[in-house]
C-alpha cells in the first residue's frame, strides 16, 4: 500500500540463496505497491551480534574554566592529572595559567558490576546506545511493517539476527516493566517471520519427526515480537528447501509474492499460548 514503510532485516550471507531470492522478491513487490522499503542486511553490514558493554557510549561533557591551582610562575606548559573515580572520570590539562576542565561521564551507571540490561536501559534514555542500535531502533521505528527474513538454524534464527534481536529491542525502546506484550511500546507495528528450512512441511507436524512448526515460533513470535507490542502476521515458511526441486522453489517464490499483494488487509494471528500448543 502506497505511503507504508516497511523495514526488512535479512539473514543471509550469500544474495544468489534462496533467502535472497525471496528477500529480492518482497523489495519488488512491496516497491511496485509505493511502500518505502528498508533493508537491514545483517551479513553486509558485518552487524555486531554480542551483547557487551561496548554498546553503551560515554557522552563527553566539556567545561572550560580558570583554575585556581594554575600558577603562570611555574613555567609549565603542560600538566595532565587524570582522576579516576569509579563514577567518573576528570582530566586536568593545565597550560600556563590556563586550564581545561573535560569532564567525562562514565558511560555505565555500575562499573564495578556489569548488568546489561540495566545498563541498555539507562542508556537508551540518556541517548548513550552505539550508533548502530540508535540506527536500527530508528528504522524500527518508522516501519509500519517489519519482515524478518531467514533461514532457520536450530529451531531459531541466525545468530546474527538473535544478536539484532538482543541489541535493538532494548528496554525502553521496545518495553518497559510494565509496558509489554499489548502494552509494548512497539505496538501498532506489524511484524511477520518469513523464513526457510531444511526440513519438509511433514516434519514440522504435530506427529512429525520435528514436532508442529509453531513449537518453535513460541519464542521468537510471542516471547519476543508480542513481548515487544508487535501484532504477528502469519509466518511465510518456505519448507524442505534442502529436498527442493527448482520448480518446487519456483512455486514457493510466486506464492511469497502472491501474498504481499494482499499483506496490508491481513489480520494478525492470535498471539496466545493457544495458538501454538493447542489449537
Ligand atoms: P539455499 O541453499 O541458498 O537455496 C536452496 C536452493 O535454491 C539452491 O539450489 C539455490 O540455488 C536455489 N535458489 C536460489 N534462488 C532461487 C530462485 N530464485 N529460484 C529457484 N531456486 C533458487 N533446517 C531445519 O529445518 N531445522 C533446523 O533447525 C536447521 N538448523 C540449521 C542450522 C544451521 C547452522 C544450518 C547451516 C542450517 C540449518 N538448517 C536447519 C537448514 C537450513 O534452514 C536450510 O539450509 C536453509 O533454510 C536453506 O535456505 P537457503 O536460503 O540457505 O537455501
Ligand atoms: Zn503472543
Amino acid at each position: 500500500m502506497a505511503g507504508k514503510k516497511v523495514l526488512i532485516v535479512y539473514a543471509h550471507q550469500e544474495p544468489m540463496s534462496f533467502n535472497g531470492s525471496l528477500k529480492k522478491v518482497a523489495v519488488e513487490e512491496l516497491s511496485k505497491q509505493g511502500c518505502a522499503v528498508t533493508v537491514s542486511d545483517l551479513y553486509t553490514m558485518n552487524f555486531e551480534p554480542r551483547a557487551t558493554r561496548n554498546d553503551i557510549t560515554g557522552k563527553k561533557v566539556r567545561i572550560v574554566m580558570h583554575l585556581q591551582l594554575c600558577r603562570p610562575d611555574l613555567q609549565i606548559q603542560s600538566v595532565m592529572f587524570i582522576l579516576i573515580f569509579p563514577s567518573f572520570c576528570i582530566y586536568v590539562k593545565c597550560q600556563n595559567q590556563f586550564s581545561w576542565i573535560l569532564k567525562e561521564h562514565c558511560a555505565l551507571s555500575n562499573p564495578e558490576i556489569f548488568r546489561y540490561g540495566i545498563e541498555t536501559y539507562e542508556a537508551y534514555k540518556k541517548t548513550a546506545l552505539s550508533s548502530d542500535i540508535l540506527e536500527e531502533q530508528r528504522k524500527v521505528q518508522e516501519a509500519d511493517l517489519v519482515i524478518f527474513q531467514f533461514p532457520l538454524y536450530w529451531f531459531s534464527v541466525p545468530a546474527i539476527l538473535k544478536g539484532w534481536m538482543d541489541r535493538v529491542l532494548c528496554q525502553g525502546f521496545a518495553f518497559d516493566i510494565p509496558g509489554f506484550y499489548d502494552s509494548g511500546f512497539l505496538k501498532g507495528k506489524l511484524a511477520l517471520l518469513s523464513l526457510t528450512t531444511g526440513g519438509t512441511a511433514e516434519m514440522y507436524t504435530k506427529a512429525g519427526l520435528s514436532g508442529d512448526f509453531r513449537y518453535f515460533l513460541w519464542p521468537l513470535q510471542h516471547g519476543t515480537l508480542h513481548f515487544c507490542g508487535f501484532k504477528v502476521l502469519a509466518p511465510q515458511i518456505s519448507f524442505g528447501l534442502d529436498v527442493s526441486s527448482e520448480e518446487e522453489r519456483k512455486v514457493m517464490l510466486a506464492s511469497w509474492a502472491q501474498r504481499l499483494k494482499g499483506i496490508w488487509k491481513e489480520e494478525p494471528i492470535h498471539c496466545t499460548p493457544s495458538w501454538y500448543f493447542q489449537e
